[in-house]
């Protein structure tokens, strides 16, 4: 069994083509001036559907995370222990990923982190990581 890839809709193709680009967007309202991530259909401060689109700088720090130790599928067994962490970007959106390239024991909240882009395996995107910044 291999692992979920990326299933783009109306609403998320943007943002997973600026992933295959090497860039990390995020929705930002006309009207208002909101930031917000995942995409939506309209502002969730506003409900204004004039909706532009933000490149994120990559850069944020760790708001969160888990280490999980038990594989939810089997596809993810070789994985096991990785971070499953809530990232906070520069721009004031989170968003959820994997930090890789680190000891799951030496992450920490408020760690600095930047997103880079991992390929899937048989996938057309590729999915936002995070590793250590600095
Ligand atoms: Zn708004």
């Amino acid at each position: 069994m291999s692992k979920p890839l990326p299933q783009p809709n109306a609403v998320t193709q943007r943002f997973w083509s600026g992933c295959r680009d090497g860039h990390f967007e995020f929705q930002s309202c006309g009207k208002c001036g909101h930031h917000q991530f995942p995409p939506r259909l309209t502002c969730t401060a506003c409900h204004a559907a004039e909706l532009d689109w933000r490149r994120s700088s990559r850069r944020g720090a760790v708001y969160s995370f888990t280490v999980v130790h038990r594989a939810p599928l089997d596809s993810f067994k070789a994985d096991v222990p990785y971070v499953i962490a809530i990232v906070a970007l520069e721009e004031g959106v989170r968003a959820m990923m994997n930090v890789r390239g680190t000891d799951p024991a030496s992450v920490s909240i408020g760690m600095p982190v930047e997103i880079f882009f991992e390929p899937t395996d048989g996938g057309e995107y590729p999915l936002p990581q995070a590793r250590r910044r600095g």
